[in-house]
């Protein structure tokens, strides 16, 4: 059964304050590290204290800014370590609000950084501009989705927050593949490789002391985002479900008595949290096909206007709109891939029920 048991930090999400610094289990702690300008306030860093040796290991990292370092550091004082300290850096995946502070974290302590081969593939080697490539490619997809494209002040916006991200990405010392238990004293800790929110995200399980990091996997309150894009990787919806089902299965290997998501607040119950949000995409599934039925041969960009959201459609700004029509994209291919619908047409394409024809003659 779901419940919340990150009760105070349920209390400071519903007051709109940052939570407290917490002491989860023996030798693990949450600290909040603030992002900027996002609905989500913060991502949540978890701090593992290593048997033997005055060190820890972290599971993200936080944003790449001076408020996100500071509260990083501050929080590490709180409990005891300073950032030379830090012995290790496990990313669960590659999102700015996660890997963003990985590379100061290691130019300040020496502590590896750890990432999964396919999100560690998404980094640009050194020297390599490839801003203009992917925008292209984000401008052919937009194409393909009736998306309007980016217009000028637009591309130089996205531009600069890529050039913002890419200086802060740095290479990994470790990869970790599904199953791998990295090297960490006292610990024994297991990632589980859950594509989908992106290619390379990873949970890590400690059955020991009951609990499970899902990272942006599984979060509490909200459903992850889940977009078809140029950088996406193919099929993120069926992978985000594949991995929802994995990670809920946990339940039968050993008793998960708490859930550490990297957001919002700790909780128990991960199969039934896992059931609902699995459930949230079925029914949005349905949406698409009935909306299909009622008036066939929309682009994916007139479609999105169709659904439900949580504001009325006039009231989202366009780039929002984008970023959801990137989420109709990930149902549309799912449902492509069933059969159950068709594309005709590229440029945009236009979605009609039922299974392409079959070429002939
Ligand atoms: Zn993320
Ligand atoms: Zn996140």
């Amino acid at each position: 059964m779901f419940e919340i048991t990150g009760v105070e930090q349920k209390r400071c999400w519903d007051e709109s304050i940052m939570p407290p610094v917490e002491n989860v289990r023996p030798g693990l702690w949450s600290i909040p590290v603030p992002i900027p300008d996002s609905p989500l306030r913060y991502v949540l860093v978890y701090a593992l204290e290593l048997a033997g040796e005055a060190g820890v290991a972290i599971i993200d990292a936080g944003w790449n800014t001076e408020a996100a370092w500071t509260a990083l550091t501050g929080g590490l004082t709180q409990v005891g370590f300073g950032i030379a300290d830090v012995r290790a850096v496990l990313v669960t995946h590659i999102h700015p609000d996660h890997f963003g502070l990985a590379g100061r974290v290691r130019e300040n302590s020496g502590a590896w950084v750890a990432l999964h081969p396919a999100d560690a593939a998404m980094i640009p080697s050194p020297g390599a501009v490839p801003f203009s490539g992917l925008i292209s490619n984000e401008q052919q997809h937009h194409s393909r989705s009736g998306v309007p494209p980016l217009d000028e002040t637009e591309i130089a916006a996205a531009a600069a927050m890529m050039a913002g991200h890419y200086a802060s990405f740095t290479a990994p010392d470790v990869l970790l593949e599904d199953g791998d238990r990295p090297e960490l004293p006292g610990w024994d800790l297991r990632a589980i490789w859950t594509p989908g929110h992106s290619p390379g995200h990873l949970c890590f399980a400690d059955a020991g002391r009951g609990v499970v990091l899902t990272g942006d996997h599984v979060l509490p309150r909200i459903t992850p985002n889940i977009a078809r894009h140029p950088h996406s990787g193919p099929r993120p919806l069926a992978s985000y479900l594949d991995s929802l089902a994995r990670i809920a299965r946990l339940e039968e290997e050993f008793v998960v008595e708490e859930v550490l998501p990297a957001h919002e607040y700790r909780f128990r119950g991960l199969a039934d949290r896992a059931g609902t949000i699995a459930q949230h995409h079925h029914e949005r599934l349905e949406e698409m096909v009935k909306l299909l039925v009622e008036q066939p041969g929309p682009t994916s960009w007139e479609l999105t206007a169709r659904m439900r959201w949580s504001r009325p459609w006039a009231d989202i700004p366009t780039f929002m709109r984008r970023g959801a029509t990137g989420e109709t994209d990930a149902h549309l291919e799912l449902l492509a891939d069933g059969g159950r619908i068709h594309r005709v047409g590229d440029q945009p394409g236009r979605w009609f029920t039922g299974p392409a024809a079959t070429a002939s003659g």
